[in-house]
């Protein structure tokens, strides 16, 4: 592999040209006419520009994508997370052009996309999943047996969701044909496809997710867990690692069952095998596969020390596994997303120019992002600025930095989350880790915005 093409934008656009530097690869990024200024255009190889704003006609348009990568000699294709990351047909077409697609094969793609039929595979290979639908639900009045065995409440997911959107909590049987109506609605909007199915809603759970790489041959190895328990309408605030409620002996089966689903279905690159963990029975339940890197990898390499996105192209080379477990000394890792959004209004994005942008510096302390002082941050893309990422020697020690790192880290001229993270780091249940899915919005939340009256 000589040279990359960069199919994406922001923070991991940049985190890739990274890489490529790391491994002596030369990139070639390409950019939106409005991203002309963002710094993975001068810092990669060479760049390109494939269009106007609208994502579906720069960084989704597949033909301008092969055509650039074709026209400057590139031999690979990096895919990073959102955008057509997980987008089988586009895998395929790479392929089709004699293009490496620096991923999973696109039939694996296929297989854990349709959320619905990934849970029949985790079945398969001995993994558990909770209890709901064989598959996609066509019919809501044809699952009176199902509601009935399950009881309420029941989720309702889009089988091609992701994000967070086209998921709906009914509670009762009477409000169960209209939400299943809303979710696939929603479904349709959002990925073009509005079939759904269903789970029992658990509440109190947290979200523990395990890192895989596969080699494509039936090898595969972890890089430990990360808990996503901070979560704001199923979208992640911040991650942990390792997570701070597992016993010994629970991580090790929840590891386990993420490489039997990896090694059965002879997964390929880097994948992360999403659980939710039952805090009142223990038991833990997989709800989905994600075929990419994740926003929160950085969690892992803090406790690891390994390159996780040049391990993905070392694998797409075709070289030997290369990354493992994380030593039993490993600290801890704490991630927070930086995100140019007004908590106090609802969360509504805060697009404008950045007059001010101080990162923190200092021992323990990373930040991935992707914009400076005098940026401007565009309202047609995802919100997410950056990542701070703080590691200490444990829990209570990342948690300090953080306060610190986050007491330094300013930012003038836009909102940004900056502000809920430092109330959060300050919490008593936050600290203790006595928190389940739902308790930034039925709890914290209130919290703060009862204190500031
Ligand atoms: P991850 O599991 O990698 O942390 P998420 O589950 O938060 O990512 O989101 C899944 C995908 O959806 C990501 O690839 C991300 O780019 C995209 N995404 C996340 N939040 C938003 C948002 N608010 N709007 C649009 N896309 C989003
Ligand atoms: P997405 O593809 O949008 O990431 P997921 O299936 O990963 O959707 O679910 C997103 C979040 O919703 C999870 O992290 C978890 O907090 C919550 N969730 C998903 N399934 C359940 C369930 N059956 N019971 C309770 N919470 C759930
Ligand atoms: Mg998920």
């Amino acid at each position: 592999m000589k040279k990359v093409l960069i199919a994406n934008r922001g923070e991991i656009a940049l985190r890739a040209v990274r890489a490529c530097n790391a491994l002596g690869i030369r990139s070639v990024a390409v950019f939106a006419a409005p991203d002309a200024a963002s710094p993975h255009v001068w810092a990669a190889s060479e760049a390109v520009c494939i269009g106007p704003a609208p994502s579906s006609q720069s960084y989704l348009n597949v033909d301008a994508l092969l055509h650039v990568a074709c026209a400057t000699g590139c031999d690979a294709i990096y895919p990073g997370y959102g955008f057509l990351a997980e987008n089988a047909d586009f895998a395929e077409r790479c392929a089709a052009e004699g293009l490496i697609f620096i991923g999973p094969e696109a039939q694996t793609i296929r297989l854990m996309g349709d959320k619905a039929a990934a849970r029949a595979t985790a079945i398969k290979f001995g993994v558990p999943v909770v209890r709901g639908s064989d598959g996609v639900v066509d019919d809501p009045t044809q699952v009176e047996h199902l509601l009935d065995d399950m009881g309420f409440p029941v989720l309702i997911k889009a089988s091609a969701g992701g994000g967070g959107r086209g998921m709906r909590i009914a509670r009762s049987r009477s409000e169960f044909a209209a939400l299943f109506s809303q979710a696939s609605r929603e479904a349709q909007q959002a990925f073009g496809d509005a079939s759904v199915y269903l789970e029992r809603f658990i509440s109190n759970v947290r979200h523990i997710e395990v890192q895989v790489f596969g080699d494509g041959k039936g090898q595969a190895v972890h890089v430990g867990e990360r808990d996503c328990t901070v979560q704001r309408r199923h979208q992640k605030l911040l991650e942990e690692a390792p997570s701070p409620i597992l016993t010994a002996t629970e991580r090790a089966h929840i590891q386990d069952s993420a490489l039997r689903l990896a090694a059965g279905v002879n997964y390929r690159g880097a994948g992360t095998v999403e659980f939710i963990f039952d805090a009142d029975t223990r038991e833990y339940f997989f709800i989905e596969m994600n075929t990419r890197i994740q926003v929160e990898h950085p969690v892992s390499e803090m406790l690891t020390g390994a390159d996780l996105v040049a391990e993905q192209f070392r694998i797409a080379c075709g070289e030997a596994l290369s990354v493992g477990p994380p030593p039993a000394d490993c600290g801890h890792a704490i991630e927070f997303r930086i995100n140019a959004e007004s908590f106090r209004h609802d969360f509504r994005p805060s697009p404008g120019r950045i007059t001010t942008w101080e990162p923190p510096r200092g021992p323990g302390i990373r930040v991935d992002g992707f914009v400076a002082t005098g940026s401007t941050v565009q309202p047609y893309y995802d919100s997410m600025l950056a990542k701070l990422i703080v590691h200490g020697t444990d829990r209570a020690h990342a948690l300090s930095r953080a306060r610190a790192a986050l007491a330094a880290f300013k930012v003038e001229g836009i909102d940004t989350t900056i502000d809920l993270h430092r109330a959060l780091v300050h919490d008593p249940d936050f600290a203790a880790s006595r928190i389940h899915t739902k308790w930034v919005e039925e709890r914290f939340l209130p919290q703060v915005f009862e204190g500031e009256k």
